[in-house]
């Protein structure tokens, strides 16, 4: 779990393309990534790969505590949140997992104890978590990786059980590892950190759906709204489609790694 900066040749090449959405700008685009991506794995297709796998799928927002429409570029979190969550669905299906939806529409209000017991009724392997950031700067950006590193309390429940936060982190360091081999190139990596960092961690000890949770979770920020580079990447067809392969991997390597890492 290294903090590094992206790529800047691959980064400003990207952001030509998404600024001009010029085809010899993409083509440039491709040819320089390839180049840059020769030394990361490539994103596992095999359509057996999370065969018995299930897996929880929870589109941030709207919940108890935030709407999540907030405007930014006329694109709400809540909606970026839902859309990236659908695709990730597909991606997931199409590899063979068994994956159980949170929440049914975009606008559909859940509470986060409800969606952990989303999770917990369906026994899944892992629960994910998808949102994005606001920065208190706009020079904020990149992705960050969130898991239950101590319990906390809400409701009266105090949770989640020892055993589910030490699979939380060893899940949620293997998931980075996923993302950061796809997104390395085009994003600030912000690596892996506890939800007692978080502004509700920081009241609560760990975010609600983290207590509530009976299945090691992690929750995804796939980056800063608030920050212009990182939100013309995810309002972007191409950003997309990176979002999600990036999130593929993140699943794969979280459920199918074997070792352990240097950092577990
Ligand atoms: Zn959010």
């Amino acid at each position: 779990m290294i903090n590094t900066t992206a790529k800047p040749v691959t980064k400003i090449v990207f952001n030509m393309f998404l600024h001009k959405n010029n085809f010899i700008v993409f083509i440039i685009a491709v040819i320089i990534t390839s180049i840059f991506a020769c030394s990361s794995p490539k994103p596992n297709i095999d359509p057996h790969i999370l065969l018995n796998k299930r897996i929880c799928l929870d589109p941030g927002h709207p919940s108890e505590l935030s709407s999540g429409n907030a405007p930014y570029n006329g694109m709400t979190e809540n909606e970026l949140n839902w859309d990236i969550s659908l695709l990730l669905r597909d991606a997931l299906h199409a590899r063979g997992a068994t994956v159980f939806m949170t929440k049914s529409a975009v606008d559909e209000l859940v509470s986060n104890s409800n969606r952990a017991r989303c999770a917990n009724t369906n026994h899944v392997d892992i629960m994910i978590r998808i949102h994005a950031d606001a920065g208190k700067t706009k020079d904020d950006n990149g992705f960050t990786i969130y898991y239950p590193d101590q319990q906390g309390t809400r409701f009266r429940k105090t949770g989640p059980a020892l055993d589910i936060i030490q699979k939380s982190k060893t899940m949620a360091l293997r998931f980075h590892n996923g993302m950061y081999a796809v997104l390395k190139p085009y994003m600030t990596d912000c690596g892996v950190l506890g939800d007692s960092t978080t502004y509700y961690g920081k009241i609560y000890g760990a975010l609600t759906g983290s207590i509530f949770s009976e299945v090691p979770v992690v929750l995804i920020e796939m980056g800063y709204l608030t920050n212009e580079y990182d939100l013309k990447l995810l309002q972007s067809h191409d950003g997309r489609q990176l979002m999600v392969a990036a999130l593929t991997e993140g699943v794969i390597q979280s459920l199918l790694t074997t070792h352990m890492t240097n950092d577990e």
